[in-house]
């Protein structure tokens, strides 16, 4: 299917993302580099022709992605700062298509759920979808155009895994908020829509996949048998 978004400017979050972590398997058969969803999400969107806006919080992966697309338009940003948020994207001009990618993922066992890591993580997983929709979509209604929000969920937000309750929560509230978003904002011709990715092989997915009893249940329930941008033996 050919995709032409010619014309258009796309924000993605957490776009920076490159991992070595083939290397540190030493498999030459997977992916290599292994990229972050986000990174990969702005090259496609780039290769479709559209204007990207390209926010994360690591400069140097910002940089090197700049490298790789030109005109890329890179924003070095914690999501999880609000203030900092309205003042880096309060003029971001328009946008025609959102990706809501950037995420934390801190695991710990229920009873050991600390406030550090559940306020971080709330912040950076949800309350800056909120925020980032807020205003790109406030952009789209006063043009008066149509516009696209994606925002990448989680199958944690439908099954229980141990130690995810900071993570799953946000991505349980992300899905609801998603349908809420796409009731208010579809009269104005705003399609809001979640993706539910398993395991993919990224430097969040790396540390998922540490526990062996967890790789065993999630591979066992995987059609294929294996994690999204691994090989045959990963
Ligand atoms: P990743 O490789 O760790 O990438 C996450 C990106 O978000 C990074 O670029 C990171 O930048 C950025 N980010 C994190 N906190 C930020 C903040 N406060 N401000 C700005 N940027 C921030 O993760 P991924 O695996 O590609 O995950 C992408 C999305 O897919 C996430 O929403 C995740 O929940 C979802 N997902 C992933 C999997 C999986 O197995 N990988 C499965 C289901 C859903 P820094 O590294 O510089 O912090």
């Amino acid at each position: 299917m050919q995709i032409n978004f010619s014309g258009l400017r796309a924000l993605v979050t957490g776009a920076g993302k490159v991992e070595q972590w083939a290397v540190a398997l030493g498999c030459r058969r997977c992916l290599y580099p292994l990229t972050g969803i986000g990174r990969d999400t702005v090259k496609a969107l780039h290769d479709s022709g559209a204007k990207v806006v390209a926010v994360s919080r690591t400069k140097e992966d910002l940089v090197s992605l700049s490298k790789e697309l030109p005109g890329l338009e890179p924003i070095c940003l914690d999501l999880g700062d609000w203030e900092a948020t309205e003042h880096a994207l309060g003029n971001i001009g328009p946008i025609d298509l959102l990706v809501n990618n950037a995420a934390v993922l801190l695991p710990e066992p229920f009873l050991e759920v600390s406030k550090e890591a559940f306020d971080r993580t709330i912040s950076v997983n949800l309350r800056s979808v909120i925020q980032v929709s807020q205003m790109v979509a406030r952009g789209m209604i006063a043009r008066g155009v149509p516009g696209s929000i994606v925002n990448i969920s989680s199958i944690s937000s439908r099954s229980a895994i141990t130690s995810l309750t900071s993570y799953g929560s946000t991505k349980g509230a992300m899905d609801i908020v998603t349908k809420i978003m796409a009731l208010e904002l579809g009269p104005h011709k705003i399609r809001v829509n979640t993706v539910h990715p398993t395991v993919v092989l990224t430097n969040m997915g790396k540390k998922v996949s540490a526990r062996p009893e967890f790789v065993k249940t999630m591979k066992a329930r995987t059609p294929l048998g294996k994690f999204a941008g691994a090989c045959d033996l990963h």
